[in-house]
């Protein structure tokens, strides 16, 4: 199976594509933990995307399509794969579809998470994640605790820059301004599926394997 997580920031991609990765069985691919990598590894790009990032802007298609060719060039996409965070650009979703074509790959199925703008801005503001293994984690989840539960490093939690308010602010505007119309770009190409993003994960999840099962 070949998806595309669709949906603004904060609306839960990245946990259902854990979810669904495993579920599935198949590769989870977020392009923003490809960037933050090459930014913790210092990479001579890597710099010039934490700036980006930072600010909240996109980083350029460019860049983007090349890392997703050299990512999803692996052997472990063959059999599908989980897209999160890409395409966020129309130029993206157009050289996703000519990169398919190449890799002999069918197309793929759109999964629209859908939460209003107030939602969002609260979980992103109440999101930390450990500076050692990236893992995100809610302020409640981590309340008692001075050890991250996924690696065991200790006073790791932080509010990422670009999950702060005018940051946040900045990223949906870009969502609704750049990355909004890839939505109709696949509805009018092929299969789009709407899925309610407010509820715990569980209940987010069950629905998207409902109508991915239809
Ligand atoms: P994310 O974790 O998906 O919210 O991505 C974090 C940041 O990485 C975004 O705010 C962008 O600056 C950058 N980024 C991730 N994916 C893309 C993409 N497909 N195109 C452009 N920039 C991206």
């Amino acid at each position: 199976m070949r998806l595309i997580l669709f949906g603004a920031p904060g609306v839960g991609k990245g946990t259902q594509a854990k979810i669904l990765s495993s579920k599935l069985n198949i590769p989870h691919i977020s392009t923003g933990d490809i960037l933050r990598e090459s930014v913790k590894n210092q990479t001579e790009w890597g710099k010039k995307a934490q700036e980006i990032m930072n600010r909240g802007e996109l980083v350029s298609d460019d860049i983007m399509i090349s890392i997703i060719k050299t990512r999803l060039g692996k052997p472990d996409s063959k059999n599908g794969f989980i897209l999160d965070g890409f395409p966020r650009t129309e130029v993206q979703a157009q050289a996703l579809d000519e990169l398919l074509v190449e890799l002999n790959m069918n197309k793929v199925s759109v999964v629209n998470i859908v939460a209003d703008e107030k939602e969002i801005i609260n979980r992103l503001n109440s999101r930390r994640a450990c500076k050692e293994c990236g893992k995100i984690f809610t302020i409640d989840q981590i309340a008692e605790l001075d050890k991250c539960p996924n690696c065991g490093a200790e006073n790791s939690f932080y509010l990422r820059d670009d999950d702060k308010t005018d940051v946040i602010k900045k990223r949906l505007e870009i969502f609704k301004s750049s990355t909004l119309p890839v939505l109709n770009y696949y509805k009018n190409r092929g299969r789009v599926i709407a899925i309610n993003g407010i509820g715990n994960s569980k209940e987010v999840n069950d629905s998207i394997l409902l109508e991915l099962n239809k």
